[in-house]
């Protein structure tokens, strides 16, 4: 297994005439032999790079670059090169791709599951308080599913299982599973590419195999399932509806998955916000969603997954549109439910994962990445976290990076809610801190290089399609990487964290 001093980054390990890369100060000695010439030379390349193949995002400072494509770009953030990933991690993940894909389908079948373990945020159970309305919202739309007997036959899943590696037992920890709007699909595909360009330039000096980056297939795979959604709904007038926020500076990556479903499947894609849906979607008779007159066979959610996006009543509306029409949803109101951190928490009890998967050697290797996970109902942990709250992080119910609560905010949070004695606990979970091991990386930003001691977080993604009790896809589809500094807490690129990163196989 990976060893804290080998998860640096490849030049550390491949590399050694390159400065850095987090291998132990005395391989650094050979930093002397020309490493500030290189370095300069592989950012600016890859600077260049990023802007001529579509490896950029809004830049914030531009006031259109949200709005307007082509206005105000600038290159993603990234690192100089990969990072070092031990076969043996990279082996579990994708192994258990499939598994969870699977796990998520099962679990989002059982309603009376979701209600019940989400039940502290029902609207009409927080008479009090309120607990978390956005959450309880959902779980308001998912109700009126149920009582409508509302099934869904085609079912389609893009996934996100992320991952760190515990630096003190070397294992492989589920940080998250995202069921809705898992970005990075189209830029981890880009800085894929930019690695194995660097390298291949620089094969004699940095001394690596461009091979060794693997190479990241979630555009490709990501198309080709919203493409298999498209054509089970079988109607070839209708298009696949992306539901973005008003503003979006990271529309380009959205736009690789769009593009490649044009291009490689002829798929029409419509890109419209929750408020246009609502002002312009209709339910025909037999529960066809329009959209400008245009059937909708399937929507794409690439917003829709925090408060931010429901504003006003007129979202709450478009969603329950949504819900109700014909439309494949990727993901349904279950499925987003299924990626709750309340959930994720709820299947790590004991004799839970047994309700839904079958297969005990199956259960097992799921059960091998679960990090410590409680409820707040937990006294013992609930004091254990207040006495030593650096190994904790404490979690609301929210998506998209930036909501977690560490250190002492951690234990003045869990003080001041003990205190109120509230149902609002319940609204919260408690996890194990992971502490991945950290390296020295360059990390580039704003055209800016900068050398820091950095931790990985590795995201595989994953593609579930079915049509009743035939699985048409259940797959990992690409990887992201994503690297930020040791001293922060949060990570997440969008949430502006992390770098985009790639896996350099060891
Ligand atoms: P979100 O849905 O907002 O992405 P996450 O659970 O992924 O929520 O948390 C956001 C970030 O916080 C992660 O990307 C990671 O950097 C950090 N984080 C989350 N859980 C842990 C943990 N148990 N140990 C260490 N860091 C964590
Ligand atoms: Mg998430
Ligand atoms: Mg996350």
């Amino acid at each position: 297994l990976l060893a804290p001093a080998r998860c640096a980054a490849a030049v550390g390990t491949a590399a050694p005439k390159v400065e850095g890369g987090g291998r132990r100060s005395s391989e650094q000695g050979q930093l002397a032999v020309a490493p500030a010439r290189l370095v300069d030379e592989l950012v600016e390349e890859a600077l260049v790079w990023s802007s001529q193949h579509g490896l950029v995002v809004g830049d914030k400072n531009h006031p259109r670059s949200g709005k307007a494509p082509g206005v105000g770009l600038l290159h993603a953030p990234f690192a100089l090169l990969p990072m070092s990933f031990s076969k043996v991690y990279w082996d579990q993940a994708v192994e258990l791709a499939p598994l969870f894909n699977e796990l998520v389908d099962r679990v989002s079948l059982d309603g009376d599951f979701l209600q019940e373990t989400l039940a502290s945020f029902s609207l009409s159970f927080s008479r009090t308080k309120e607990v978390d309305s956005f959450t309880g919202r959902l779980l308001d739309i998912h109700a009126k599913m149920m009582k409508l007997n509302k099934k869904e036959d085609v079912r389609l899943g893009l996934t996100r299982s992320d991952y760190m590696v515990d630096g003190a037992t070397d294992q492989l920890l589920q940080v998250e599973l995202n069921t809705i709007s898992t970005s990075s699909n189209g830029l981890a595909c880009g800085v894929c590419e930019l690695h194995r360009n660097l390298i291949r330039q620089h094969e004699r000096e940095l001394g690596l195999d461009p091979e060794s980056v693997v190479g990241n297939t979630a555009i490709a795979q990501h198309a080709e399932a919203l493409a298999g959604a498209w054509a089970e709904f079988n109607n070839q007038s209708s298009v696949v509806l992306v539901v973005v926020q008003p503003e979006e500076r990271y529309m380009y990556d959205q736009y690789w998955i769009t593009v490649a479903l044009r291009e490689m499947y002829g798929v029409t894609t419509i890109r419209k916000t929750m408020a246009a849906i609502d002002a312009e979607g209709e339910l025909r008779p037999d529960g066809t969603l329009t959209i400008d007159g245009l059937p909708v066979a399937v929507v794409y959610f690439r917003a829709g997954y925090t408060p931010n996006d429901y504003p006003s009543e007129a979202e709450w509306r478009a969603r329950l549109l949504i819900e109700c029409s014909s439309a494949i949803k990727c993901p349904s109101i279950a499925h987003h439910l299924v990626g709750t951190k309340k959930i994720q928490q709820e299947l790590a009890k004991e004799n839970v994962l047994e309700r839904f998967l079958d297969n005990k050697a199956d259960i097992e290797k799921v059960r091998k990445c679960f990090a410590g996970l409680w409820s707040l109902e937990n006294d013992s942990i609930v004091m254990s976290a207040i006495e030593s709250p650096e190994l904790f992080v404490l979690k609301p119910q929210r998506e998209g990076g930036g909501n977690n609560i560490y250190g002492d905010n951690l234990r003045e949070t869990l003080i001041s809610l003990k205190k109120d004695g509230s149902n609002e606990l319940a609204a919260y979970i408690l996890m194990q801190r992971i502490f991945p091991p950290a390296s020295l990386c360059y990390l580039v930003r704003d055209g800016t290089c900068i050398r820091e001691n950095a931790v990985s977080e590795f995201g595989i993604f994953g593609a579930y399609l079915r049509n009743k009790d035939r699985v048409i896809i259940n797959d990992q589809c690409g990887y992201l990487m994503r690297t930020k500094a040791a001293s922060l807490n949060e990570g997440g690129v969008v949430a502006g964290y992390a770098f985009l990163n790639s896996v350099f196989l060891t």
